[in-house]
């Protein structure tokens, strides 16, 4: 943008006070929580219903100014960060729940909807919406990037629960997509088009999402063993043997030792697997226990800590919450680059031991969602330390090409963002062309989130 457009024309629009081009409100819009470089946008604003929003991307469209969607900003591959300045348009405020419908297990929402929020308010009624990235995500931030979390192995991702939803244009025009049946195949699936583009075509400003019964009993599982290929091994034959966990996590023994120093715990230093299962009786979930314990056995399981019911869950997940945290506060004033692929489950193990060796002279951390064949690899450095950060970056590019040459992914759940467009043209091939003319059919002008995807 050569030059300021007059933001007091957005007076027009929003009340004064909705408006800022303070300091530090675009600082605060700047970055998310990632090592990406900041960049400030030139005017935030918090709009609080879908005509203002479609009002403010019209004036923009006018303008030709760029236009970045804000959640909270917890993205970690620079999603969120106005690369180019511009307006960044922040839901905090759209955050009102329109609906509900428990009959038809469903929840109309404006997308600046904190889930964990929502998840509480739904508990009354024995309902919940299972994805879970952890932070303390909004709706609309959760499509945007396609989050999932601990739950997806046996719920599915946020694509999955997302029945209908309310869309501005880059012109400002307003459509809605979708319907609330709990099936359809009625023409192209344009839901599918806009989920994870992270606000590259559209802004969501509410959404009808697909909800599940809470469960009404649970089994936990932490189960330590003496090499890495030993606990993914044991993903693995739990994936196939026929039971479902809902959350199937691997930590290595360098997670477990940080959270032991962060938390003040002595749990075993090793490859370590936590487990949840959910059931309706004890009886089913006590037989499952045993078929699990069993398949861990034969894997040479060292430690084998179980538990049945709320206060068990919640002490042995106790470990797990805040690792991201936990990793951050052992390396004071380094930043963090976490990695996020995915392979198929038949290479899982292969995956972890790869990113192992890579990283073995690095500050690094391996977890993830193993039942997702979701791979995290955490390394705290400083960006600034030219040498340092370009090992760092070199680790990442040959495990995200591994994880690619195994027919995976470059990101599981975190998005593209800044971090990973290089990437998509090896990921994607010839299809990335038509995911370009995509982007310029619906956004000509490259107005919505510029910078993201392609390098433009
Ligand atoms: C400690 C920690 C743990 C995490 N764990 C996970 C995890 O397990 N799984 C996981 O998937 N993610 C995880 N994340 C990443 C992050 O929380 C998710 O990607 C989350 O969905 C981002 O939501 P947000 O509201 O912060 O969105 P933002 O970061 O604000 O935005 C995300 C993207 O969506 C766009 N966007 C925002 N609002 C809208 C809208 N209304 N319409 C269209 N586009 C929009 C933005 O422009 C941006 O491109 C983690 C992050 C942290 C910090």
């Amino acid at each position: 943008m050569n030059k300021l457009p007059n933001f007091n024309e957005l007076k027009n629009i929003l009340d004064s006070n909705r408006i800022s081009t303070g300091e530090s409100v675009r600082t605060l819009h700047s970055h998310d929580e990632s090592f990406h470089a900041p960049v400030l946008p030139d005017v935030v604003v918090w709009p609080h219903t879908t005509e203002e929003v479609s009002r403010l991307v019209h004036w923009a469209y006018e303008k030709k100014i760029p236009v970045t969607a804000w959640g909270a900003g917890t993205s970690l591959e620079g999603n969120p960060i106005p690369v180019n300045g511009g307006m960044v348009i922040d839901f905090n405020e759209m955050n009102q729940v329109l609906a509900v419908r428990p009959e038809d297990f469903q929840v109309d929402v404006q997308a600046g909807v904190i889930y964990k929020d929502l998840n509480k308010k739904l508990s009354n009624i024995g309902l919940f919406f299972p994805p879970d990235p952890g932070a303390a995500a909004t709706i609309g931030g959760m499509i945007g990037n396609n989050a999932s979390g601990i739950r997806t192995v046996k719920y599915g991702a946020t694509k999955d629960y997302i029945l209908q939803m309310v869309v501005v244009l880059p012109d400002g025009e307003v459509i809605k997509l979708g319907n609330r049946a709990r099936k359809s195949s009625a023409g192209y699936n344009l839901l599918s088009l806009f989920i994870g583009s992270e606000g590259t075509l559209g802004i969501v400003t509410e959404a009808t999402l697909r909800l599940a019964g809470l469960p009404a009993n649970f089994m936990a599982v932490r189960a330590t063993f003496p090499e890495v290929n030993n606990a993914t091994d044991t993903v693995h034959q739990i994936m196939r043997s026929g039971l479902s966990p809902s959350a199937l996590e691997f930590l290595d023994a360098n997670v477990v030792r940080v959270l032991n120093y962060d938390r003040q715990l002595s749990l075993e230093e090793k490859p370590t697997l936590l487990m949840e299962f959910h059931g309706y009786s004890e009886h089913g979930l006590k037989e499952e226990m045993s078929f699990v314990a069993e398949i861990c056995r034969e894997n040479g399981t060292i430690t084998l800590d179980q538990g049945l019911g709320q206060t068990e869950r919640s002490r042995l997940w106790e470990i797990r919450h805040q690792t991201v945290e936990s990793i951050k506060r052992y390396h004071p004033g380094l930043e963090l680059l976490i990695m996020d692929v995915a392979v198929p489950l038949s290479h899982y193990s292969e995956m972890v031991v790869f990113a192992k060796n890579e990283v073995s002279a690095l500050n690094a951390y391996i977890f993830g969602h193993a039942g997702d064949g979701n791979i995290h690899v955490a390394i705290m450095d400083d960006p600034l330390d030219k040498k340092k950060w370009k090992a760092v970056e070199e680790a990442n590019r040959k495990i995200v090409l591994r994880a690619l040459a195994l027919e995976g992914t470059c990101t599981g759940e975190h998005g593209v963002g800044i971090g990973k467009c290089c990437f998509l043209p090896d990921e994607h091939g010839s299809s990335l062309a038509l995911m370009q003319r995509i982007k310029n059919f619906l956004d000509p002008d490259n107005l919505f989130n510029p910078g993201k995807f392609f390098r433009m």
